[in-house]
């Protein structure tokens, strides 16, 4: 009888059924729906196998023609099912839930499936069997033979359609699939005694399991929990299915550089178990140490953070503290986007708890337009470098300018650097845009007119994330060189804060840029920590006096000794002053008084453009 090929299917079938239901598994749509395909599939085979012994038996011995006839329907049946699900399989992750059209294609396609069913069930049907050559015949298959088409059909059109927002692998998944069954009708269409529907669609199975439903890849291999991957897909899902959740996160924070390696281990996987025992909810290792737990209820979800935050001992032998992030509500972030933004945003916070409510939901949505501004601004050149004049007040004149970065918005308007360079920092467009500046104040230097009125250095603000450990002073050195700048021209304004994060690539970077001739000053002196190590241990030459510390001499009267003093320090050890914020004619006396070298502020001028800064230079240095 000619039934190898099917029970070869059954067996094929068997076994990936049995690696997919041994496979810890997250509760997906499209998992669900490939358990359906499976057992649709083992229930096609059961019955297309006992139809061919059926049609078999009923030739040639006169078996009841009704029940022939009946599993050789249901056959059929199933085979069409399958072709359905197929279509679900595919469409259910990529048309979109909540679109109108979405709605009446699925009920369409319901009708169809329906109408189908009972349309088979209800047809005659004809059999034949001669030798190995068996099949069935008339309306009701030919009902089934166009429902199949039209499935295949469909979904090979969804896929091809949804091809953008499909990952490769499942794009090549679904075709080869879908091929495959069509490849199989047609040869079974032509060659009847080859029976290769049945197996064509096991080996279908046996595709979408390995390309898209493998459980092992979203396992993680150290702690067996599920991986960034399937935080990733689990999310989408829920936000797609607009099924609400909670989440709480717990991260591993190091208080120092090293760590040993099986201590570390050990600490990751004792927080593993822990988090594992806290409940059956699925637990994802998303980064090397950082885990979080995904909750159907928020109470239950508070209640265990409470729980893992009270053991401590999770890290008890590591010089580390945990970090916790709380997402109570997954519905106050917009979808998956938002959510991972939000994740990656505050993850690397320092603070023991965070919880995500509207207000921190909001500072990142503020975050996230600064960001866009900020990369439309470089897209659409609209950064623009403002001057700043000093009064060199030995040599009676404007010798040098701070270069200040503004955006410019389409409307003309100004945006203040407060207002996007934390971002910047903080995001890595400090970066680019960074490179952006120094390009444009290499480019108005080479072209030598300021310095015809009596410019000698442009001092530019730069970030702690701007010094690069691999490529030391790569930021500058690129355009000095494209524009053939005179170094010494250049001067760069580092802050205690920066100097302090990353001493030792700031030293490097320093190093190689004075090698070149660059010089340094320390910004914002005077504000927060005010360590002497700085101006001790690091090669600036200038210090600049930062506008609070310069206005506390005049509105209060203990930081006036201070300052003098320091001052007279700074002198003793051969730096210049520049005195930042001085807005009137009488805070200019007094700190020309006190031999301070340069003086900054709203008094001689505001950081104005690049063409009212040259006519500042002629009408002031003459
Ligand atoms: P900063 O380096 O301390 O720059 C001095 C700030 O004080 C400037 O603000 C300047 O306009 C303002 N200022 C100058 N004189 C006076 C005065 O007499 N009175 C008052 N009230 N303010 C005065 P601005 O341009 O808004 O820049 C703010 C900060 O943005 C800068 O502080 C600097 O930290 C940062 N920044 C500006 N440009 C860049 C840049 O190209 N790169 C980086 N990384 N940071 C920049
Ligand atoms: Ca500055
Ligand atoms: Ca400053």
């Amino acid at each position: 009888m000619n039934i190898e090929l099917q029970c070869c299917a059954l067996f094929i079938l068997f076994t990936i059924s049995i690696m997919f239901l041994r496979e810890k598994k997250l509760d997906l749509m499209n998992r669900k729906l490939f358990q359906l395909a499976i057992c649709a599939c083992f229930a096609c085979l059961i019955f297309d196998i006992l139809s061919v012994i059926l049609i078999n038996l009923s030739v040639s011995r006169g078996f009841s023609t009704v029940i022939t006839e009946t599993v050789c329907k249901l056959y059929i049946m199933l085979l069409v099912l399958q072709g359905y699900l197929g279509y679900v399989y595919a469409s259910t992750s990529m048309l979109p839930r909540k679109k109108t059209w979405a709605k009446a294609v699925r009920l369409i396609c319901n009708l169809i499936f329906l109408g189908g069913e009972i349309l088979m069930f209800v047809l005659p049907i004809g059999y034949t069997a001669n030798g190995r050559i068996v099949y069935s015949y008339g309306p009701s298959t030919l009902v089934s033979y166009s429902m199949s088409a039209i499935y295949i059909l469909s979904t090979i059109a969804t896929t091809l359609a949804y091809k953008k927002q499909m990952p490769g692998r499942r794009f090549t998944a679904m075709l080869l699939w879908q091929g495959l069954w069509m490849l199989a009708a047609l040869i079974q269409f032509f060659c009847p005694e080859l029976l290769l529907v049945g197996f064509a669609s096991s080996f279908g199975m046996v595709i979408l399991y390995i390309q898209l439903e493998n459980p092992s890849e979203y396992i993680d291999g150290t702690t067996g929990l599920f991986t960034t991957n399937a935080l990733s897909v689990y999310v989408r899902d829920k936000y797609r299915f607009g099924k609400r959740f909670s989440m709480f996160t717990a991260k591993i924070h190091y208080l120092t550089n090293y760590v040993d390696y099986n201590m570390e281990q050990a600490a990751v996987m004792r927080t593993a178990k822990a988090l594992v025992s806290l409940g059956p909810e699925p637990v994802f290792r998303i980064d090397d140490d950082t885990f979080c737990v995904v909750y159907d209820d928020k109470e239950r979800m508070l209640e265990r953070a409470a729980n893992i935050k009270m053991q401590k001992d999770n890290v008890r032998d590591l010089p580390a503290k945990g970090t916790y992030l709380l997402i109570p509500d997954s519905t106050v972030l917009s979808g998956p986007d938002e959510f991972f933004r939000f994740l990656h945003t505050y993850l690397e916070s320092d603070q023991e708890i965070l919880t995500a409510d509207e207000e921190l939901v909001n500072k990142l949505r503020e975050q996230n337009k600064t960001k866009e501004l900020i990369e439309e601004a470089l897209l659409n050149d609209r950064v623009e470098i403002f001057y700043q004049p000093f009064y060199n007040v030995r040599e009676s004149r404007f010798n040098v300018a701070e270069a200040l970065v503004r955006i410019r918005l389409e409307n003309g308007e100004i945006v203040p650097p407060g207002a996007f360079i934390p971002v910047a920092e903080e995001t890595g467009q400090i970066i680019p845009l960074g490179m952006s500046i120094f390009e444009k104040i290499c480019s108005f230097l080479s072209k030598g007119e300021a310095q015809k009125y009596g410019l000698d250095q442009i001092e530019i603000n730069v970030s702690a994330a701007q010094f690069d450990y691999e490529n030391p002073a790569q930021f500058a050195s690129l355009y000095i060189d494209k524009y053939g700048i005179d170094p010494r021209q250049i001067n760069l304004e580092i802050t205690e804060t920066a100097a302090a994060k990353n001493h030792d690539i700031m030293l490097k970077n320093m190093t190689a840029l004075i090698d070149r001739g660059i010089t340094f000053s320390l910004d914002d002196f005077g504000t927060g920590r005010s360590n002497i190590d700085y101006f001790v241990n690091l090669p600036v030459k200038i210090i600049k006096f930062d506008y609070t510390f310069t206005r506390g001499f005049f509105d209060n009267e203990k930081i006036k000794p201070v300052l003098t003093g320091m001052v007279d320090i700074l002198h003793k050890m051969d730096m210049s002053v520049v005195a930042e914020g001085i807005e009137t004619e009488e805070q200019m006396k007094v700190m020309t008084e006190m031999g301070v070298e340069y003086i900054q502020g709203y008094y001689f001028s505001k950081p104005i453009p690049e063409n009212e800064f040259l006519a500042f230079l002629i009408k002031n240095n003459k």
